[in-house]
């Protein structure tokens, strides 16, 4: 039995059904498969729309990467963010193009370097004690003005030093030209979109998928199964027993315009506080190599999730942690339910980490099953 028709659940259903030919029931509550990665054409435009905000696939790892090429291909997208602030615009992430931009000079890679070497320094903060000082520990006081403070105010909806310093690991800054977003080696767009990935997953005689089911609602009633693969939030598993892990949502407003291009790219990071979303996406940038006459741009606002909205980004405050590692406790006394995904782990997950993980527990699920 599998909840949740994400990455998660529906590469276990397609493992555990395909591999070792069991039977799988895939329960999902909403109306389709796919997940927060779910894409589909736009009925007015034929774009295709990424409903829960842009997925760009990328990863250095081989074993995710031939795994899912088996159930797609996927376009020659180079994914780039750029950013406004106060009326001008910069490439991230922070790179010698911003750095140039923000100061109006031409510093070389070396002096770039010790410029920010110098910012780092004199903010003397040794041992950040929250995102703020951890982020001007990292990159100094211009660039965390500039691009950091008033967006992760919007996003996370609390000022940035009442944030955990945790929430960055690291703000990488690279002393070249390249506007590339990521390091990895592949990268890219499924060609016929998330959806037909989910669909080839999933298409299976042994799978049946359920749409509209929530498990909550049909727990007590499902048939007997030997193995329940979780994909929802744990803390929703256990009733709340132990309190509501923290999350942030985000809304996406949808607008069609009858233009050809809105913004010339994918992804814009509005970093001005007074501009109340945090992103806007237009999605036909991310497949070039088709032709469309209008576009679709989402502005993406972030707010505090109800019991009813969907989870988007786990906040893991101090007192998160300690509330989680309960969960984890509670969790061990039902070794017969699996909790995966970035719901069910609590943790945010690209793409390819949730695949990854999948594979990864069904290998060792699958050497229980076959040892009986
Ligand atoms: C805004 C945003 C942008 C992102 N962009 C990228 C990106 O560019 N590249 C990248 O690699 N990753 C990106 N990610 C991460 C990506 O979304 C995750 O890796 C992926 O969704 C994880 O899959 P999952 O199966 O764990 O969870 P989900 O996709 O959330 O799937 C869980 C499913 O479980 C269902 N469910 C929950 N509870 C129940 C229940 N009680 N009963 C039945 N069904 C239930 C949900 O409806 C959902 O369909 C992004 C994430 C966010 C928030």
């Amino acid at each position: 039995m599998v909840v949740g028709a994400g990455f998660y659940g529906s590469v276990m259903a397609e493992r555990f059904a395909n591999e070792l030919g069991w039977k799988v029931v895939v329960l999902e509550k909403r109306n389709h498969i796919g997940g927060n990665c779910w894409s589909c054409p736009d009925p007015e435009t034929g774009i295709e729309v990424h409903e829960y905000g842009p997925h760009i696939f990328h990863t250095s790892h081989e074993q995710g990467w031939k795994y899912l090429n088996r159930f797609t291909k996927f376009n020659n997208y180079r994914h780039t963010v750029w950013a406004t602030r106060k009326g001008k615009v910069y490439p991230l992430p922070f790179g010698l193009a911003a750095i140039n931009l923000l100061l109006g000079r031409r510093l070389s890679p070396d002096e770039a370097r010790a410029w920010v070497a110098e910012e780092v320094r004199k903010t003397g903060i040794a041992d950040p004690k929250n995102l703020e000082e951890k982020a001007l520990s990292l990159i100094g006081r211009p660039l965390y003005e500039a691009f950091v403070k008033e967006y992760n105010e919007k996003h996370w909806g609390m000022k940035p030093t009442e944030l955990p310093a945790y929430i960055i690991t690291r703000l990488p800054i690279r002393y070249t030209y390249n506007v590339g977003y990521y390091n990895d080696r592949w990268e890219g767009i499924p060609i016929d979109g998330y959806g037909a990935i989910f669909k080839k997953l999933l298409e299976h005689p042994n799978i049946e998928v359920r749409l509209n089911t929530d498990y909550f609602s049909v727990r007590n009633s499902l048939p007997p199964h030997d193995l329940l693969i979780y994909t929802g939030p744990i803390d929703r598993f256990f009733d709340y027993k132990h309190g509501r892990l923290g999350w942030r949502s985000v809304r996406f407003e949808k607008q069609v315009l009858d233009i050809k291009d809105f913004q010339g790219t994918s992804v814009m990071n509005e970093c001005d506080g007074d501009v109340p979303y945090t992103r806007t996406h237009e999605f036909k940038h991310f497949t070039p190599e088709l032709k469309f006459d209008r576009t679709v741009i989402f502005r993406e606002y972030s707010f505090a999730p109800g019991l009813d909205d969907d989870l988007y980004y786990p906040v893991r405050t101090n007192e998160d942690v300690a509330r989680h590692a309960k969960y984890l406790a509670e969790a061990a006394t039902v070794p017969h339910v699996i909790f995966g995904g970035r719901l069910g782990a609590y943790a945010y997950l690209d793409m390819e980490n949730t695949v990854s993980t999948a594979l990864d527990k069904y290998a060792d699920l699958r050497r229980g099953a076959v040892a009986g």
